[in-house]
């Protein structure tokens, strides 16, 4: 449609999720008429994001050190690890303020649809990491949607045998959604009302 480099703005612009065509067009536009330092500061951003932010050794949150910000700080309870399917899903329960432990990150949900199975996530990396006796409780704060739940039941079945607490959220969250999209309040609300996993 454009010429060169401008339809390559759209085009990678595009391949963003959540942007449509429609959308691409109106950013590469504002861009084209931006001032060019705050253009360069957007580019030197992106650059650094991914020169300097790694995934935490531990938990596989997003982290620019070895250890993530949760996992370096020694006033969060090593008891409870909460695990959760992404990134974001760290920063909506950490926005509730009721989660005093660790987490971690698996990396997205089981569905057979999208080719994704357990392998394909950090279970094994979990199990490991429950080889250190000192967590006694596993809260499953996957997404209360299809995928979530059969995740949630998968790691229920490997978890209970070792003798731990499995515990899932409680009710309330709006089935289908995203655990990001769940306001503070209901979200803390189904963390404190957790109960031991069916
Ligand atoms: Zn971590």
């Amino acid at each position: 449609m454009y010429e060169g480099v401008v339809q390559d703005l759209i085009d990678e612009l595009g391949r963003l999720p959540g942007v449509g065509p429609k959308s691409a067009q109106r950013i590469a536009f504002h861009l084209l008429q931006a001032d060019p330092t705050d253009v360069r500061r957007l580019a030197d951003v992106l650059i650094e994001v991914k020169a300097r932010v790694r995934f935490c050794a531990t938990c596989f949150n997003v982290s620019e050190a070895e250890q993530c910000r949760i996992c370096a700080d020694p006033r969060r309870d090593p008891t409870t690890l909460c695990v959760v399917e992404e990134y974001k899903d760290v920063v909506a329960i950490e926005r509730t303020r009721e989660f005093k432990g660790r987490y971690h990150v698996l990396g997205g949900a089981i569905s057979p649809i999208d080719g994704i199975g357990p392998d394909q996530l950090r279970i094994r990396e979990l199990l490991q990491r429950l080889a250190d006796d000192q967590i006694g409780e596993i809260i499953l704060a996957t997404d209360p949607n299809l995928e979530g739940e059969a995740t949630a039941t998968y790691l229920t079945r490997q978890l209970r045998p070792l003798g731990l607490r499995v515990t899932r959220l409680a009710s309330g969250l709006p089935v289908g959604g995203d655990l990001e999209y769940a306001d503070e309040v209901t979200l803390g609300r189904a963390f404190v009302g957790r109960q031991a996993a069916p």
